[in-house]
């Protein structure tokens, strides 16, 4: 069971059905590579059962039987080397395409069933090149069957089709391009709309709805970015971690709706006061982080302080009276061999050490460690209070 539905999950149609559909435009070129692989191997293994079951019931003209063979054996040798190297060359493609289509209507194989594979081959070529171009192309064979198959005397045929035949199928191959058109144009579309979809709701599952700032999951996600940029600032990180001070007081005296209308202020506050490269990030109900890039200690204090007197100053406009909030905050730097989580843990201390302190100050979990060393001093002492 398990070895049937491993080979289930390996196989190519399993994986085409499967993509993700955020791939991007590599993986979207490769599935694209994979499908036409595949549909040209069915393909050629159709072209080359049908001559050699022609050659044997001796149907139709040998030369003509023999062409199709040889290019369906060719096709199929060519796609099992393309499948295996991942790459298809969708100019080939598209030349033996309309090689055959030529082909076919010129001989029109055994009977008129030459004119039956041209139909079937048409809607490839909006799956090939997209509903624009294939459009197009597609027009383009339309006029060019059209003057093969209504050219006066001496007629261009080996094959000898009634005239009504020829409109007919005229008729039938347009019917057929309007079809594979709408039927290409509205997958585009859906496809294009789930992607927008997707990329909002992504962004949504990233984003605080109340501030606009980023949420946790987005603190997350922006780590795995900022990995290699970490590295490219020799691994300096600063972390901030500021709580607002007696928050709930706000909410007990002027409601839920105001609180909400501070958070939004503070936000604000905030992304205005640190640099585009900075993240902040609603850590918690009234508590925020920021993460700064290629920062040392001494820079993250600064930083702190500006914001806790941007903070202090500010007053919020969201009812009768102004309302004055003030915050408390904890710092901490990253050196390139510690963990960000570490780091993290020693900011908010830090964040709890300016709580007990008073609040309204920052702390340094830095010069906590350095004063730690020295007995006598205290655990950690406000940058300025
Ligand atoms: P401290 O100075 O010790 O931080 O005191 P505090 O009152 O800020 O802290 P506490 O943790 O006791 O209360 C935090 C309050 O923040 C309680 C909660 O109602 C409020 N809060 C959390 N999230 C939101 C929110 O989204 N909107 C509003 N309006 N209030 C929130
Ligand atoms: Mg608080
Ligand atoms: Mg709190």
């Amino acid at each position: 069971m398990v070895g049937i539905q491993s080979k289930i999950t390996s196989g190519w149609l399993y994986k085409i059905s499967h993509f993700p559909l955020d791939a991007g435009a590599e993986q979207g070129a490769r599935r694209q590579d994979v499908m036409i692989s595949i549909l040209m191997l069915t393909g050629s293994v159709a072209i080359t059962g049908v001559s050699i079951w022609d050659l044997m019931a001796g149907a139709g003209p040998l030369w003509s039987n023999l062409v199709t063979l040889a290019v369906g054996v060719l096709a199929f040798i060519i796609y099992v080397v393309v499948l295996k190297s991942g790459k298809t060359n969708v100019l080939l493609t598209l030349a033996v395409m309309i090689f055959l289509h030529f082909f076919w209507l010129l001989t029109g194989d055994v009977e008129w069933s030459g004119m039956l594979w041209c139909l079937v081959m048409m809607p490839l070529f909006f799956q090939l090149l997209g509903y624009r171009v294939g459009a197009k192309l597609v027009c383009g064979i339309t006029l060019a069957s059209a003057i093969v198959l209504l050219w006066p005397e001496p007629q261009l045929f080996v094959s000898s089709y009634s005239l009504d035949m020829r409109y007919r199928f005229l008729l039938a191959y347009l019917v057929l391009a309007w079809i594979s058109f709408i039927v290409e144009y509205i997958r585009i579309q859906t496809r294009r709309r789930l992607q927008e979809m997707q990329s909002r709701l992504d962004l949504q599952a990233r984003t605080d709805e109340l501030t606009g700032l980023a949420n946790r999951r987005g603190f997350k996600e922006y780590l795995g970015v900022s990995e290699q940029r970490c590295e490219q600032s020799k691994g300096l990180f600063a972390v901030i971690i500021g709580d607002l001070d007696n928050f709930k007081d706000i909410n007990d005296a002027h409601g839920h709706e105001v609180g909400d209308i501070v958070l939004q202020e503070i936000g604000s506050i905030l992304k205005v006061l640190v640099r585009t490269e900075d993240l902040v990030v609603r850590w918690g109900g009234e508590e925020f982080l920021i993460l700064l890039e290629g920062t040392d200690l001494k820079g993250a204090e600064t930083l702190a302080e500006k914001i806790r007197q941007k903070i202090a100053s500010t007053s919020v406009a969201a009812s009768d009276n102004p309302i004055y909030v003030t915050m408390s905050l904890g710092v901490d730097a990253q050196h390139s061999e510690a963990n960000l989580f570490a780091t993290l843990g020693s900011a908010d201390k830090a964040m709890y050490e300016a709580k007990r302190k008073g609040r309204n100050c920052v702390v340094s979990a830095g010069r906590a460690d350095m004063s730690e060393s020295q007995p006598g001093s205290e655990y950690a002492s406000p940058v300025q209070s």
